[in-house]
């Protein structure tokens, strides 16, 4: 017997109705590639997203089209969001700090047939769209620009774009397990895979982001996602804030610590989304600046570990909750997140706030597990460490147009990531599979000694890396970048391990650097420091 219920699609185009229809006047700030800020709202985002589906299909895009886009958080980014796959095309978010030749792979994989851009990388499109033969349209996002007419004379622009579609456009209806969007992996070896999410994914996704135990979105809340939208559609903040109808501000490209503590301030943000070296960013502007962070209470930070240091300065100096939140691109990307349970609230405040330094733990929907490496499950005690498996409703099945196919595992997603789950499904994340430093018989996660050396005052920034080593295979070294003006002993910096972790944890040796290799996400790239200082014990 089936219950007797209506069905509606779980499309993208219904959280804009939404949000269009009772948060229509709901401010959506924006940041402008010139710096200059423009607001609108929940209901011009909607006219505009509906204009510029109707626009392309009026171009001709037929279902499923990609349409490609390389842009900051700004105002027309997040119509684009909303309007392409509204419009049942795939919006493909760019990651414009690729290399160019990674760049033109993917747009040539995906096929992509129109490309978005802002203002700021019309010089990258110049150079690159000669390499990119399926793109029929570039549309720079705003208003009409002659001199940027003679770097590409068949340039269109957004808000004109906009203009040629229907007013009585509705929105298509179609089966919610259509593509919605795509995005690339950054691809540290070998070419970038594309994971391809469908609006049912992106709706379940937003349902289990928005809950208070996971990032916790409100219509009271005042949004600033520093995460880009081309970073896994900046942690799916878009269409979560559409769905409960919160106020967004699209810090457009200045990202540095000075720029959005002012916008922070002046816009009385109280929930901001960033990596790791966004908030020391922040953290050290606004010591600069002496500010108090008034608006902020809330901060989300995932994609590297985060170091407990950074949770215990926002608390302690500016009363800020920092949630420590785990994903992938794979999994549209949220797994994890670190709120309390209820039963914490009895413990001495030392251990409470001990707990809340993991990754946390997954939202209805999504499941995790860690096995040996023969496959076998292990306890979830918090002891036990393995690969770590995920499934749910909005981890991908497989990459699209892949190179060899990957197979699940029994229907499960191997992360790469090596971790332990305790009885209550807190996650510690202790390494990728591929960087944690074997030593001897054991295991030592670079992670955990990273989390240390973070806290030392002499330091900027650190990594630890499995060094080959004549005796124990590998061994931890400590790649340090010295904090401005001061100049650490290597032995002061060694003791610093002492009586934190197990003494044959501690680095064996520590060399200075001037910066970390980064990769176009901002993750280390542990493999180039492993190059260069792999060798230091031999
Ligand atoms: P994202 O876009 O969310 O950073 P990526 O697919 O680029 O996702 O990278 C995912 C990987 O980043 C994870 O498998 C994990 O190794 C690492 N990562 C993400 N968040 C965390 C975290 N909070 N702590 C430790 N590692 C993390």
């Amino acid at each position: 017997m089936l219950g007797q219920m209506m069905q509606g699609r779980l499309l993208i185009s219904a959280l804009l109705d939404h949000a269009g229809t009772y948060h229509a006047k709901t401010e959506i700030t924006s940041v402008e590639t010139d710096g200059s800020v423009t607001r609108s709202n929940w209901g011009e985002v909607q006219r505009n997203a509906k204009n510029l589906a109707s626009a392309l299909t009026k171009m001709g895009l037929k279902p499923s089209a990609r349409c490609a886009t390389i842009a900051w958080n700004n105002r027309r980014h997040l119509e684009i969001y909303f309007g392409v796959s509204g419009g049942q095309f795939v919006c493909h978010t760019i990651n414009p700090r690729l290399f160019p030749e990674q760049l033109v792979y993917i747009v040539n994989h995906a096929e992509d047939e129109v490309l978005f851009i802002d203002a700021t990388f019309l010089p990258l499109a110049t150079a690159l769209r000669d390499k990119m033969p399926t793109l029929k349209a570039i549309v720079l996002m705003g208003t009409r620009n002659e001199s940027a007419l003679e770097q590409i004379p068949e340039l269109q622009f957004y808000d004109e774009l906009i203009e040629t579609g229907d007013d009585d456009y509705a929105w298509p209806d179609f089966d919610e397990n259509t593509a919605s969007s795509l995005c690339y992996t950054s691809g540290t070896t070998g070419n970038p895979k594309g994971v391809l999410y469908s609006h049912r994914s992106t709706m379940l996704h937003s349902f289990a982001s928005a809950l208070p135990d996971c990032i916790g979105f409100s219509a009271r809340d005042i949004i600033l996602p520093v995460v880009p939208m081309f970073h896994v559609n900046a942690w799916g903040t878009p269409y979560a804030a559409a769905m409960v109808g919160a106020q967004l501000v699209m810090p457009g490209p200045g990202l540095d610590g000075s720029s959005l503590l002012k916008l922070i301030d002046r816009e009385k943000v109280n929930v901001a989304l960033g990596v790791p070296t966004i908030w020391q960013g922040l953290l050290m502007a606004a010591k600069d600046a002496g500010s108090t962070l008034d608006s902020l209470k809330r901060t989300v930070v995932g994609g590297s570990a985060c170091p407990p240091v950074m949770i215990d300065t926002f608390r302690d100096v500016y009363n800020v909750d920092l949630v420590h939140a785990w994903g992938m691109t794979e999994m549209s990307p949220l797994g994890t997140s670190n709120q309390p349970l209820a039963k914490h609230g009895a413990l001495p405040l030392e251990a409470q706030r001990k707990l809340r330094e993991n990754q946390g733990r997954p939202p209805f929907g999504m499941q995790l597990k860690i096995v040996d490496e023969d496959g076998n499950d292990l306890p979830h005690d918090g002891a036990a460490q393995g690969d770590l498996l995920v499934r749910g409703p909005w981890v991908l099945t497989g990459y699209f147009r892949p190179e060899k196919p990957e197979a699940l595992r029994d229907g499960w997603f191997d992360t790469g990531d090596v971790a332990r789950i305790d009885p209550d499904g807190y996650m510690t994340i202790c390494d990728r599979s591929k960087d944690i430093i074997k030593s001897g018989g054991e295991w030592i996660s670079s992670v955990e000694l990273e989390n240390i050396a973070a806290a030392h005052p002499d330091l900027l920034e650190a990594a630890v890396i499995g060094a080959a080593h004549p005796k124990w295979d590998e061994r931890p070294v400590l790649v340090a970048v010295k904090a401005e003006g001061r100049d650490p002993d290597p032995a002061d910096l060694i003791a610093f391990f002492e009586g934190k972790i197990a003494s044959w944890q501690k680095p064996d040796a520590v060399v200075f650097t001037n910066s970390l290799p980064r990769n176009a996400t901002g993750k280390v790239l542990k493999r180039n420091l492993r190059e260069e200082f792999g060798q230091v014990l031999m």
